[in-house]
């Protein structure tokens, strides 16, 4: 098997730049520029601790691993008529849009193969359009095709594993990745988010999964404004164990940046340094149990600002380099303190039913 000299492969394509969501819209290209220039600017290619990989376009089939025919056509239909709004709701396409979705299902699928055959350590997929709020048969909250699950749902049909963990640290609930696997233990869905009440509308403590996948839903809904010290705490003391006990053949993470204090559409207070902590756990969790196997897909994230360092702290943690985080974590309110303590004991009772926690 011939390894390469980088441990970490960067899935990247400007054909990503090409999903054009109109003026004023969040989610939009300068999103990924501003993280590519971060890594450049950061010198991880040049020192060659990642490669740049291009993503293949998916083919049907692989889009069909989790989604319905008809919602493919009449996405594709929709596009190639010139686009428009999607869902009735925030979810715009243009006319390319079909296309560079397919690219990102690609990528992602891409980033899962090379890490399978061990020509990476890990891997992670800078792509647009995001995937985790579209389902089976529909589009959601920018979401098109759900590419985290189709990669997961790859490993499980096409790779033969019975056990892949999505860890969804996106401050929203990632709504159509748990739909898709509810009824599933093949797929172990995890999210941690801000208060889902005003949307998607999902992501409560007691949804659980149900039939063979209950107990295989893991939510962790936090209230507004909880910072880096509350966040890292629930996730050792819930997730963390979870992994523990379920033995992942593979980890997959959908990566939400939004969780910055400075981000304009959600309403979390993490900082950079939350977020190279995050990483340093998931990839821990995929050390003792699947040899470091990783796959990290980009979702949300709007903060032009920190968007760069933000994927400059992950991947640095990810390929092992050298990097300094300069950003600072946020002062917590009383009430957002009690608050999450309350929510934390409250998913502990409830998933205590299925896994053992302290
Ligand atoms: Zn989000």
């Amino acid at each position: 098997m011939v390894r390469n000299v980088a441990e970490t492969a960067v899935v990247y394509s400007d054909e990503y730049l090409r999903h054009d969501t109109g003026r004023g819209h969040p989610e939009r290209a300068e999103r990924l520029r501003a993280i590519m220039q971060g890594l450049r600017e950061n010198g991880f290619f040049e020192r060659e601790f990642c490669s740049l990989v291009k993503p293949d376009m998916a083919a049907l089939e692989d889009l069909e691993l989790v989604h319905e025919l008809d919602y493919i056509r009449l996405v594709e239909r929709y596009c190639r008529s010139g686009g428009g709004v999607l869902d009735l709701g925030d979810t715009v396409v243009s006319k390319e849009s079909f296309e560079v979705a397919r690219y990102a299902v690609g990528g992602c699928l891409k980033a899962v193969k090379l890490v399978c055959e061990g020509k990476f350590r890990n891997a992670f997929a800078f792509v647009r359009p995001p995937g985790h709020h579209a389902g089976a048969f529909y589009a959601r909250g920018f979401c098109i095709f759900n590419n985290v699950a189709i990669a997961a749902t790859h490993l499980v049909r096409n790779q033969g594993l019975r056990r892949v963990l999505i860890i969804d640290i996106d401050a929203h609930h990632g709504n159509g990745t748990q739909d898709i696997f509810y009824d599933s233990a093949e797929v172990l869905y995890a999210g941690l988010h801000q208060d889902p009440t005003g949307f998607p509308g999902t992501g409560f403590i007691d949804e659980v999964g149900e039939g063979e996948g209950e107990g295989y839903t893991v939510n962790i809904p936090f209230p507004f404004r909880v910072n880096d010290t509350l966040y890292l705490e629930a996730f050792d003391q819930i997730i963390s164990p979870i992994a523990e006990q379920y033995k992942p053949e593979f980890v997959l993470v959908s990566a939400g940046f939004d969780m910055h204090y400075t981000d304009p559409v959600a309403s979390l207070s993490l900082s950079t340094l939350g977020y190279e902590t995050i990483f340093s756990k998931i990839l821990n969790i995929a050390s003792r149990s699947c040899n470091g196997k990783v796959v990290a897909v980009l979702e949300g994230g709007y903060s032009l600002s920190f968007l760069g360092k933000m994927a400059s702290a992950a991947i640095a943690k990810m390929c092992n380099a050298p990097y300094s985080v300069e950003d600072e974590v946020q002062k917590v309110s009383e009430r957002t303190l009690k608050k999450t303590k309350a929510v934390v004991s409250r998913v502990k009772r409830v998933q205590s039913r299925f896994w053992n926690l302290k």
